[in-house]
């Protein structure tokens, strides 16, 4: 039996093995049981009657969103909101630059949900421990690049 794939109006999109004759009516989503709509063009063939699933193993579908069943528009959508979390800690440190003129932006403390200037003796501290850990880092990553072939 041919393999058809059903996209339901509450996000899942799910696949059932019916018959030809079937095809083209609607299915009732396993999430909301509400009918689904095939959707045009998916179908993958069964070979022989083993039910056994031609092609690679795809991802399972979590049922959370329409787009889970496609990886790399989850992806996508995983590395937008990363790139916005990025975007806004630069807005929020900038902000705070903005409003302590002549802060070294390594001297901003991240306090969770917002960005504060350290205190003097955090800073002398933090320039301290840069200057002992920095040179053995640029050492170690010139070693690394001299080993490299
Ligand atoms: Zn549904």
């Amino acid at each position: 039996m041919p393999l058809y794939a059903y996209q339901c109006s509450c996000g899942l999109r799910f696949e059932r093995r019916r018959p030809l004759s079937e095809a083209s009516s609607p299915h009732p989503c396993p999430s909301c049981q509400t009918d689904a709509p095939r959707l045009p063009g998916e179908v993958r063939l069964a070979y022989g009657t083993s039910g056994a699933k031609p092609g690679p193993p795809r991802p399972g579908n979590t049922g959370l969103t329409g787009i889970d069943d496609v990886p790399d528009r989850a992806i996508g959508a995983s590395a937008r909101a990363g790139w916005e979390v990025a975007r806004q800690r630069r807005r929020d440190k900038l902000a705070v630059l903005a409003q302590n003129p002549g802060t070294d932006p390594a001297h901003l403390r991240n306090l969770g949900d917002h960005y504060a200037v350290m205190p003097g003796h955090e800073a002398a501290f933090r320039e301290r421990a840069d200057r002992m850990v920095n040179p053995a880092r640029d050492a170690l990553t010139e070693a690394a690049k001299a080993a490299r072939p």
